[in-house]
């Protein structure tokens, strides 16, 4: 019996995307490399809802976020960061490894940053170069209404810079880049996509092109202006992650044979079942307000009396599921269930009957069973 992996991301890849990966390797300067490329960057760009340059980069989701920072901003700028959790975190600690001048907007974990409160920091002051935001927070489980916040940001501030982390959001959940004017959004192969870890993916706006003509911060790997002038002749500047692309390549045939409508759908439909089933356990989400509740991944409160690292050790060793565990300031007080990707509902009723079987084991005694 395979894994159940239900961490959110990395994801279950299907078998033939596997099998892709398996294919010997080719010029990555030469025609097959050329015209692979060149099926792969207007599919992202019809995945992305957008008509802006779309890169792809050999990197963790991490190089995305930096490249976003050292392509758009100089030392010395302001940067409003929203963050919602530990990966807003990360965002804001890398603008200020580069020396941005970060002005961090936090918001309690298990809720959403508020449109409004984002507006008004920037009414105050009128210095912000950009607004960093993550979409999805995956450290909490919960989807920021981007929407609206990128409707407030240029309700104050038309040309501002919105940098966004839409690593375990885009192409799952509904973002479209160009209806929401945003300026650089990214993901990771690793994520929704069903692909291995290895490749992010970067939409750059006109706007950020021009800030990319500005910014002064160091940058060599993950320079845009690099990656777009390679692109440009059906090349990436440095080797490319060439499997990943032969994975990405497939994975987007089928994407686009499903229909993105479709696939939002389905996250959704799978977020509902998750949340329904946890409750129906007598177990409680962490996300405040369920309508900002992921549909890619779920954060269950660990009930009193139960250790959470121990609940996961057991669904591992003893029941073939692997869940994730909070991190940051979560550590212990949640477990996560990644429902992105390659999932069906059976997957998850397995995760969760389970999960049914484990928690009397580690000390939990379900309000539900006792009613
Ligand atoms: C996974 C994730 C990252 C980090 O990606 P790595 O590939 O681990 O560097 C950043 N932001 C979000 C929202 C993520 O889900």
């Amino acid at each position: 019996m395979s894994v159940n992996l239900r961490i959110p991301g990395p994801t279950p890849c299907p078998d033939d995307v596997l099998q892709a990966m398996s294919r010997q390797m080719i010029n990555h300067r030469g025609p097959e490399f050329r015209e692979m490329l060149g099926r792969i960057t207007p599919a992202l760009q019809r995945m992305f809802e957008t008509k802006n340059d779309v890169l792809t980069l050999t990197s963790a989701g991490t190089g995305a976020l930096e490249a976003a920072v050292v392509n758009t901003l100089s030392p010395g700028d302001k940067a409003l960061v929203v963050s919602i959790g530990v990966f807003g975190d990360r965002f804001a600690d890398i603008a200020k490894t580069y020396g941005v001048n970060v002005e961090k907007l936090s918001f309690e974990q298990g809720t959403a940053a508020d449109p409004d409160q984002i507006a008004d920091a920037l009414k105050k002051d009128g210095s912000y170069k950009a607004v960093l935001v993550t979409h999805n927070e995956t450290s909490t489980g919960i989807t920021n209404d981007l929407g609206s916040i990128a409707k407030a940001i240029r309700g104050v501030r038309p040309d501002i810079l919105i940098l966004v982390d839409a690593i375990s959001s885009l192409g799952s959940v509904p973002l479209p880049i160009d209806a929401w004017d945003l300026d650089v959004v990214f993901t990771g192969s690793q994520k929704g996509w069903m692909v291995p870890p290895g490749m992010a993916m970067v939409a750059v706006s006109e706007r950020a092109w021009k800030a990319a003509d500005e910014a002064k911060s160091p940058r060599y790997y993950f320079d845009y202006k690099k990656a777009k002038s390679y692109l440009d002749k059906g090349e990436t500047p440095w080797t490319p992650a060439i499997s990943v692309y032969f994975a990405m390549d497939l994975v987007l045939q089928k994407l686009e044979a499903e229909g993105l409508h479709n696939i939002h759908e389905r996250h959704a439909r799978l977020g509902q079942f998750t949340r329904d089933s946890v409750k129906a356990m007598g177990l409680n989400i962490l996300a405040k307000d369920e309508r900002y509740a992921s549909n890619t991944v779920t954060s269950v409160l660990v009930p009193d009396g139960v250790d959470g690292p121990s609940l996961n050790k057991m669904m591992r060793e003893e029941y073939n599921t692997v869940l994730a565990g909070g991190q940051g300031p979560l550590t212990g007080k949640i477990f996560r269930i990644g429902h992105l990707g390659l999932v069906t509902q059976e997957d998850l009723q397995a995760c969760f009957d389970a999960l049914e079987k484990a928690l009397p084991r580690v000390g939990f005694s379900s309000p539900v069973a006792a009613r």
